[in-house]
């Protein structure tokens, strides 16, 4: 059910308790400013979901809030990740879902990393 990302931050999210060690996850990087991990329903044959460790709602609110240390930190882990899990060639897509229009489900930002087959085009 897509959310409302207008709202404060709630920190009983589950990617809030995953940050807090409280449910477990298939961590594949964790840094200062990120932590990443497989995507717990894959659409892909690779799907890694990458959080920041602050508490953003989402693209939008990160993009406002977070400090250039912060937005540059996770933006860095991300690119780490896909490099990392050999994904450059032959590609991968990345996805930010935002808001109730964007099929956000999960109130904390993250980016979902596909890859593993050829992924073609996406509008909606
Ligand atoms: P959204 O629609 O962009 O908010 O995507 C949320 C994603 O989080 C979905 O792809 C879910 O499969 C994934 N997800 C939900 N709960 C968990 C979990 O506990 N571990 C890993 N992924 C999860």
């Amino acid at each position: 059910m897509p959310i409302d990302v207008t709202r404060p931050y709630d920190d009983q999210n589950i990617f809030a308790k995953i940050l807090r060690g409280e449910i477990p996850n298939r961590t594949v990087y964790e840094d200062d400013h990120a932590l990443a991990f497989h995507d717990i329903n894959p659409q892909a044959p690779h799907h890694i979901l990458v959080i920041p460790k602050g508490a953003y709602v989402s693209w939008d609110d990160f993009s406002a809030k977070a400090s250039d240390a912060e937005i540059a930190g996770f933006i860095r882990a991300v690119g780490h990740v896909a490099r990392e899990a050999g994904m450059v060639e032959p590609g991968y897509r990345l996805l930010a879902n935002i808001g109730a229009d964007g099929g956000q489900e999960v109130p904390h930002l993250h980016i979902h990393i596909f890859a593993g087959k050829p992924l073609g085009l996406m509008i909606a």
